[in-house]
């Protein structure tokens, strides 16, 4: 956890009024982490705090999530370092070249919240529909293969018809690898909690359901486009099933997964594996011939 607290102001989030401001750990700090999870044995690092973007705005040092990502690159033996709980309009050409570049691998979790204006107004994010937009279009140019997750929030209060067809304009798109979509709960004490014009129960439930339905035909284009590719895993585990592994747009317990034939590789193995098959989130494999 490279930070604690959030700064900013979304109208529907009590997150900063019991966990406080922005506070930031010390490069030092967290790089000493970052090598004692190294020593024992850490393939991957990931980077996680309400807000990761804010990282480093608060020390006097000038610190940055780019200046982090540096710094956590030097530490030898994790290969994956990934990041999560992005702010969209946070995510600037610093970190693009971070993740383009290596230091950070090739993911990014970027809560949206939502496209349309409107909703964005109201929910206080500071930021436009185009501005999100174009944060996931230069994300997926300038990182061919990136997997983006986002989380997305329906039912707000006044979200509309057509706001919500904004949005599911966009999900359609299949920009998203990953997508969480949560209905709106008020948060005492929170500005949204007061708002008027809430929106019904099941017109909410609805909302949701058509994004989820939307998203899997997204996962099953995938899953198609990815059967009979060659791909690099990190092993996780074993169980009765066979060998557990993860692909590097896969965070580890919240994404997808790769099924391998059991003893395919210990933990902390990186394999590369032929893809044969995939049901929902889970692609199955076996470890590719070598010179594949
Ligand atoms: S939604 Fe995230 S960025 Fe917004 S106030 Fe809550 S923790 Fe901070």
């Amino acid at each position: 956890k490279i930070a604690e607290g959030c700064d900013r102001p979304c109208a529907f989030c009590s997150i900063p009024s019991f966990r406080g401001g922005l506070r930031s750990r010390s490069i030092d700090s967290l790089e000493r982490e970052a090598l004692g999870l190294a020593l024992r044995g850490a393939r991957e690092l990931v980077l996680v705090a309400q807000d990761t973007t804010a990282y480093g705005s608060d020390l006097p040092d000038r610190a940055s999530l780019a200046t982090l990502l540096d710094r956590l690159a030097r530490v030898e033996g994790p290969r994956w370092r990934r990041v999560l709980y992005a702010f969209p309009s946070a995510v600037d050409e610093a970190l693009i070249e971070r993740i383009a570049g290596g230091a950070a691998c090739r993911y990014l979790d970027m809560p949206i919240q939502h496209v349309s204006d409107s909703v964005l107004r109201s929910m206080r994010r500071g930021m436009s529909g185009r501005l999100v937009r174009e944060t996931v279009g230069r994300l997926l140019e300038r990182v061919p293969g990136i997997a983006l997750r986002t989380s997305v929030l329906v039912g707000y209060p006044g979200e509309s018809d057509r706001d919500f067809e904004e949005l599911r304009r966009f999900v359609g798109e299949g920009a998203f690898r990953h997508l969480g979509v949560f209905r709106f709960s008020p948060q005492e004490g929170t500005p949204a909690a007061d708002l008027p014009d809430a929106v019904p129960d099941e017109v909410v439930l609805g909302r949701q359901q058509e994004l989820l339905d939307l998203q899997e035909e997204t996962v099953r284009a995938r899953n198609a486009s990815w059967t009979g590719r060659t791909i690099e895993v990190l092993v996780d585990g074993e169980d009765g099933e066979g060998t557990w592994a993860r692909t590097e747009g896969d965070a580890p317990e919240i994404d997808g997964a790769v099924l391998l034939p059991p003893g395919s590789g210990a933990p902390g193995d990186f394999l590369r594996v032929r893809v044969a098959g995939a049901a929902g989130a889970t692609l199955f494999a076996e470890p590719a011939p070598s010179g594949a």
